[in-house]
């Protein structure tokens, strides 16, 4: 029988695909058309329900059950206009994905009369049966509900699958005691404890300020190979990522893949994808070629984080239900083959006032270069004193693969800041004498507000190997991985900036009330917070062996697997941290520690079965095919005379066969014994480190011989698509 492999190649150069797109025309025509946008909600609601509707978005009022039921009415109706028959509650649970459960608008009344409803219970609260999700025991004991609750901040969208609409209604997940169980919650949260501190702080220097949001920009990397092909690798189906495949003749090495134009099937599939996300309100600008074969990415407009968050989880869905339709496969996975980049998601962060600063930027006059160093400093300073937990945010199973190789950051947080506030720093920090000198207006003389701005956007002074990078008005965050949702670390990322602010803050009104005047307190703060957060800041080469050394030196921590970057989490430090700020409670806190580590020992679990399943029932079989071809090739030269020389060479690769064959066979079993042991720990912590130091070693040993006998088993006999084929042919 022909192999899958064999046949998913035939498909690729027989079959017509399809390149037609749905979306055409300007994007502006129909950008948000499936989005209950405010204006909607204008032409939909009256003007009580409208007015609430708005007040709740931007001061986060609670909105009231009569009121909820008149927008509820304006949604369905709004919804039926585009043929839409079901709801669900859209959210984010901690499983990576997003989860929904449909519910018809249609029901009957007591006497049977049909009827179509959307109340405001349904659209304020529901109760999916949370019990299958994770909650990292939260649940575990007496109370296994948990409900959804209405996020009035993200707008209601319309989800198309085939000819099915649903109208979604972005909701939070938490259990009946109201702890979290999703991503969403934490975040809005953190969000909250961010707008308190900044405005505190913004108030030194403009009082008109009243609202302080995060801003986020994500850069979104993935591969995409043809369906056929992935679909003949049970390690990409069932892992996202290859386990095995020798490193094919060309790689990345040429550098032609970057940039470069976008092959036609994928193309199609970009355009199809982002007209679908115009739709969705998703402000996609950007699309290019990544630096590896087959890697792409794809970037919007930044938006306010809470909403940015919601778009990229629906994006990702999005590609991939998309890319089905033509027939490819869309990998979000870190690092879904060996040797080539692995794939990021840059997190673009910045904060804005309600007056329309981006805090991150540098100003045009002296006293809002003071604002934007004082929030630039106060970063810094928040890197330098939460890296363990920044770390942690970006840990998983996925991304070890990527971190600490040589072409994605390293597990060490550092921030880049460029050449030119570099040198600004230092001016400030080596200023004699512990009092600024309020006639020379510090800010003047460092000018920079002249030429600056502009400067600073400058290209060339970008480091793209920093884990958190300054780019001229929004630091990006890039140690994040590619399948990562990005409230988590962006959770982090605020609460460690409102705690560093409200300390900011706390020491300036010291100084102040000592006598300083604020323009020289802020400053003697800023200073003293460049000294304090020195070591974190790094320009160099951050994937070079030097700056390993160099940040040991320095004492950083290189935490570089999962089951123990996560331990920051759950450090009295942290948790006093999350709790003062209201983000996450003790108890939440250690469920997440015991669900990130559970999710990573699965993952490492799955891929030591599928490694030993693809090695017993694919790998094995071929070998020994053609070893049988060999053996009988030998004998045939054997019986005719002719003399040893003539099947050296058989006889050579028949025993290196051989000897690869044994090896991975034992290396299998020791592999399943390992897991053994893992299994029998009951301590989550311990069975993942046992998992990660006992089991995944096997995982590089084994996939050694196996790369191995692909170069030297009958190609016809392989059965799993090679790299070649999977990272070039569509
Ligand atoms: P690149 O980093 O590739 O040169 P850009 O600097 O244009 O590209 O932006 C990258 C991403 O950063 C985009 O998604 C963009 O929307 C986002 N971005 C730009 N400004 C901000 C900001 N103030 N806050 C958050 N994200 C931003
Ligand atoms: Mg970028």
């Amino acid at each position: 029988m022909q192999s899958l492999r064999f046949k998913a190649i035939d498909n690729l150069t027989s079959g017509n695909h399809d390149v037609s797109v749905d979306g055409v025309g300007k994007v502006t025509s129909q950008f948000g058309e499936h989005v209950f946008t405010l204006k909607t909600a204008r032409d939909f609601l009256s003007d009580e329900a409208y007015k609430s509707l708005l007040g709740s978005i931007k001061t986060g009022h609670k909105i009231d059950r009569n009121m909820a039921a008149q927008i509820a009415a304006g949604m369905r109706q709004w919804a039926e206009t585009k043929g839409v028959t079901h709801y669900t509650h859209w959210f984010q649970p901690l499983t990576g994905t997003s989860a929904e459960k449909h519910d018809s608008f249609f029901t009957l009344k007591s006497d049977g009369t049909p009827l179509e409803v959307f109340d405001a219970d349904a659209l304020v609260q529901q109760e999916p049966d949370a019990s299958s999700f994770p909650s990292g025991g939260l649940r575990a004991t007496f109370e296994a509900r948990g409900y959804t609750a209405w996020d009035p901040t993200s707008p209601a969208f319309i989800m198309h699958i085939g000819q099915g609409m649903t109208l979604c209604i972005p909701t939070i997940f938490v259990s009946y005691t109201g702890e979290a169980l999703d991503y969403k919650a934490p975040l809005l949260k953190s969000i909250e404890a961010l707008n308190k501190a900044a405005v505190d702080v913004c108030h030194y220097f403009d009082r008109n300020v009243s609202k302080v949001f995060a801003t986020l920009g994500w850069e979104q990397e993935y591969f995409v190979v043809d369906e056929g092909l992935a679909n003949a690798r049970p390690d990409i189906v069932m892992t996202g990522r290859t386990v095995f495949g020798h490193t094919p003749a060309k790689g990345q090495q040429m550098e032609d893949h970057y940039f470069g134009a976008i092959p036609e099937r994928v193309y199609a599939f970009m355009r199809d994808f982002e007209y679908e996300a115009y739709r969705l309100g998703i402000p996609l600008r950007t699309r290019h070629n990544e630096v590896a074969p087959a890697q792409f990415e794809c970037a919007p407009i930044f938006e306010e984080l809470n909403l940015a968050v919601d778009h990229n989880t629906l994006l990702m869905d999005i590609m991939n239900r998309v890319a089905k339709r033509h027939k490819l496969k869309v990998l979000m996975h870190e690092k879904p083959f060996a040797g080539i980049n692995g794939s990021g998601k840059h997190n673009n962060w910045s904060m804005a006032t309600d007056t329309g600063v981006n805090l991150l930027a540098p100003g045009r006059t002296p006293k809002t270069n003071l604002m934007f160093l004082a929030f630039f400093v106060n970063t810094i300073k928040a890197v330098h004193d939460h890296a363990d937990l920044m770390r942690a945010a970006i840990a998983s199973a996925g991304n070890d693969h990527r971190l600490g190789a040589n072409e994605a950051p390293p597990a060490i947080i550092s921030a880049y800041i460029g050449h030119y506030l570099s040198k600004v720093l230092n001016e400030i920090e080596s200023r004699v004498g512990d009092k600024f000198d309020e006639q020379d207006e510090v800010m003047l003389k460092l000018d920079i507000h002249k030429s600056i701005p502009e400067l600073l956007l400058d290209n060339t002074d970008r480091n793209r190997t920093s884990p958190f990078a300054f780019t001229g008005n929004k630091f990006e965050f890039r140690a994040v991985g590619s399948s990562a949702n990005c409230a988590n670390g962006m959770t982090i990322l605020n609460t460690i900036m409102s705690e560093t602010l409200s300390n900011f803050k706390k020491e300036v009104d010291a100084h102040i009330e000592k006598g300083d005047k604020k323009e020289v307190a802020i400053m003697q703060v800023i200073k003293q917070y460049i000294k304090d957060s020195k070591k974190v800041l790094f320009e160099g080469d951050g994937y070079s062996e030097e700056w390993q050394q160099e940040a040991a030196r320095r004492g950083l921590p290189n935490l570089k697997t999962t089951p123990v970057a996560l331990d920051p989490m759950v450090t009295e430090k942290a948790k006093h941290l999350f709790e003062k700020h209201n983000v996450y409670s003790h108890s939440e806190l250690e469920a997440r520690h015991e669900i990130e580590l559970e999710k990573y020992l699965k993952t490492v679990q799955i891929e030591g079965r599928v490694i030993g399943d693809l090695a017993g029932n694919h790998i094995l079989p071929a070998a020994i095919r053609y070893q049988n071809v060999l053996i009988s090739n030998i004998k045939g030269l054997k019986d005719l005379g002719l003399p040893a020389s003539s099947y050296a060479v058989q006889l050579s690769v028949l025993e290196q066969i051989s000897e690869h064959i044994n090896k991975v066979q034992s290396l299998a079993g020791e592999m399943t014994e390992a897991r053994k042991t893992a299994n029998a720990l009951s301590d989550t912590r311990e069975k993942a480190i046992a998992y990660c130091d006992q089991v995944k070693p096997y995982f590089d040993e084994i996939r050694y011989h196996v790369d191995k006998l692909e170069l030297l088993v009958d190609d016809s006999e392989w059965e799993l698509p090679k790299y070649r084929e999977l990272l070039f042919l569509r």
